[in-house]
């Protein structure tokens, strides 16, 4: 007799928390059937292919949170990945460095959180920060030892390959349908229908739209934020990876330097509002999008409370020289001829109605149903231990059925 499922387990969306979910589930589950869905034609097309391949240490996070916990245990999971299957990766530690007075207590207070967390930090005068970066000035640095590099797309891959999941690419979900008592059905945009029992929802930069398809309420929204980013035409002005003291009242680093897996030196992201959800220039504009961002009131109160940090980025993303200006900061030598632009990336940063930028990663499960809410930076690094709590909840809930 035909079953009435496809499969035990669909997985909607073929990034890095998808795929690595994919794998979590085979390996605690051997037999059960999964199936991912993947609207591009390839895995890591969106946030996975686009950000600055940096394994996070996972210093900066309130300890506690799931950021902190999964950061740590997964920066060092990442490493061993990417040794056991041959991916490019590197643990090559990396500067965070104070270039003004006021951003003393918090470098302190950073050193503090790493310890907390258990990771090795290391304090930073001026000379010795300049016999790490000769190029780089600054008041006092941290070296945070196990931060690493690596090839994102290609760990994607991988858990996609080691999964042995059934993965089918090109397959854009535009509808689900929750039965009574009979799992989830989802249509792709070519008319096909995928049967499941369990439902796992990892669209990334669309995961609000597509719990809401399932009839869930996520309680927040996708706002998509642009990271833009340079080439350093001189990469001997860098050795390794520098970052500046973050904002706290922002969940994003700042504008970093860091020599990549691929030898290259990026200097990015920023921070702007992106137009449409995939809006990798100012110039993809999608108003259905745009206005789906702008009717919900948490973007409102983002826009008063932190207007004058917007205008600022705004004014470096269309002003090379402004960017160049905030760059010189950290490293005096570079000059606006010294940035090539390259490709940007769109981070899926979850806002609650009262304008909260949500900083830890969330995770909500309705009847049959378990969403990834927020999986922004370090998501990457973490994306092991938090496929394999997804993959938990996934299987608890297939369980119950
Ligand atoms: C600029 C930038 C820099 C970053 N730097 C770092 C870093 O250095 N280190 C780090 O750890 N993290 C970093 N991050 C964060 C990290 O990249 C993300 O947290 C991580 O990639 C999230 O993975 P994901 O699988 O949730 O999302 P994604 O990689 O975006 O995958 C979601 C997938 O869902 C698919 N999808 C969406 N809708 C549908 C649908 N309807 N049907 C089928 N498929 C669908 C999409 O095509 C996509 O492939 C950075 C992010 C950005 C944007």
């Amino acid at each position: 007799m035909r079953s009435a499922y496809d499969c035990d387990v669909l997985v909607i969306g073929g990034g890095i928390v998808g795929l690595s979910t994919a794998y979590a589930i085979t390996r605690a589950a051997p037999g059960t059937r999964v199936t991912v869905l993947e609207k591009e034609p390839g895995p890591a097309r969106h946030q996975t292919g686009r950000n600055s391949g940096v394994i996070h240490s996972g210093i900066y996070y309130r300890p506690g949170s799931l950021k902190a916990r999964f950061a740590v245990q997964g920066a060092a999971e990442m490493v061993k990945f990417c040794a056991e299957y041959d991916i490019a990766h590197a643990v090559t530690g990396k500067l965070i460095v104070a270039t003004d007075k006021a951003e003393l207590p918090r470098l302190h207070g950073l050193v503090q959180r790493g310890r907390e967390n258990g990771i090795p930090v290391k304090e930073l005068g001026p000379a010795q920060l300049t016999e790490y970066e000769p190029e780089v000035r600054g008041l006092a640095a941290i070296h945070v030892g196990s931060t690493g590099i690596c090839d994102y797309v290609a760990v994607a891959r991988r858990l996609a390959e080691a999964s042995g999941a059934e993965i089918r690419y090109g397959a854009q979900v535009v509808r689900a349908d929750r039965r009574a008592h009979r799992g989830v059905a989802v249509r792709t945009a070519d008319g096909t229908v995928v049967r499941s029992r369990v439902l796992v929802n990892c669209s990334g930069l669309h995961c609000d739209q597509i719990a809401r398809l399932t009839g869930d309420d996520p309680g927040m929204r996708i706002v998509p934020f642009r990271g833009e980013y340079y080439t350093l035409a001189r990469p001997e002005l860098v050795r390794g990876l520098v970052y500046p003291v973050p904002d706290p009242a922002f969940p994003f680093l700042g504008v970093h330097l860091t020599r990549g897996i691929d030898g290259g030196v990026h200097i990015g992201p920023n921070a702007v509002p992106a137009l449409a959800r995939e809006g990798y220039d100012w110039g993809v504009v999608r108003p259905r999008e745009l206005g789906g961002t702008l009717a919900w009131p948490g973007s409102w109160h983002i826009a008063r409370r932190h207007w004058r940090y917007g205008a600022g980025e705004l004014r470096r993303s269309v002003s090379k020289a402004a960017f160049t200006e905030a760059v010189r900061r950290l490293l005096p030598a570079v000059t606006s001829q010294d940035l090539v632009p390259a490709a940007a990336g769109v981070r899926a940063q979850a806002v609650l109605r009262d304008g909260t930028l949500v900083d830890d990663f969330l995770i909500k499960e309705g009847p049959r149903t378990v969403h990834v809410l927020n999986a922004p930076s370090p998501a990457a690094t973490a994306s092991l231990p938090i496929g394999r709590e997804v993959a938990r909840r996934a299987l608890a809930s297939l369980s119950a059925t």
